[in-house]
């Protein structure tokens, strides 16, 4: 390469740019008229910019591309987080159902029933389908009819009229028992459970 050749090079850039003085553009422009290769070195810094131009398009493309991607990644997840909370919903319902009775108790999740047993006459408060009951009284609550089923009131008449009264409490049942023997003026047992829409009562005399 001839020297003349080396200093058109180093300045070609900024002369293809306009960045040269008016002496400069003169001197490469004589140049590049007699110097096929230096010529064809600025077709090439043209060509360079032409794909650098083309190029534009394509990356406002795969910008779009990444975009809509993106939005489609976000629904995604959007809609497993959606379906990952209807799944514990779901289990924590069943897990509910299964393990007790929900709030309220109503007469189609207990049912009441008596019994002759031992010398006892019960009555019997079970849950329907095994499921657990929520007590929330204390044993001695149960003298002084403050006893709660899951939430609601029931009422007990006549058992603190008995002194050897038998109580039995388990997960899905309770039960009130008095002697038949019991020479009392009360000779029966009433429970009278007051739900929000129906009252239910058992006597041990029916
Ligand atoms: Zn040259």
């Amino acid at each position: 390469m001839k020297r003349e050749c080396s200093i058109v090079r180093d300045v070609l850039p900024l002369y293809f740019e306009n960045m040269v003085s008016e002496d400069t553009a003169t001197f490469v422009k004589e140049h590049l008229e007699s110097c096929p290769d230096c010529a064809a070195e600025l077709e090439q810094l043209k060509s360079g910019r032409e794909m650098i131009q083309e190029e534009t398009p394509q990356r406002k493309f795969d910008a779009n591309v990444i975009a809509a991607f993106k939005k489609k990644i976000a629904r995604k997840i959007l809609k497993i987080v959606a379906a990952v909370c209807l799944v514990f919903a779901v289990l924590f319902s069943a897990l509910l159902l299964y393990t007790g009775i929900s709030y309220p108790v109503t007469k189609d999740n207990i049912s009441l029933s008596t019994k002759t047993d031992n010398g006892y006459r019960y009555i019997i408060l079970e849950s329907k389908s095994g499921k657990s009951l929520c007590f929330e009284g204390k044993a001695e609550d149960i003298m002084n009819d403050h006893n709660e089923v899951c939430g609601q009131k029931i009422t007990l008449y006549n058992l603190k009229y008995h002194n050897n009264f038998d109580f039995t409490k388990n997960a899905n049942s309770m039960s009130w028992g008095i002697p038949l023997n019991d020479e009392h003026q009360y000779q029966y047992l009433e429970l009278i459970i007051e739900l929000e829409h129906d009252t239910l009562q058992i006597s041990t005399a029916e």
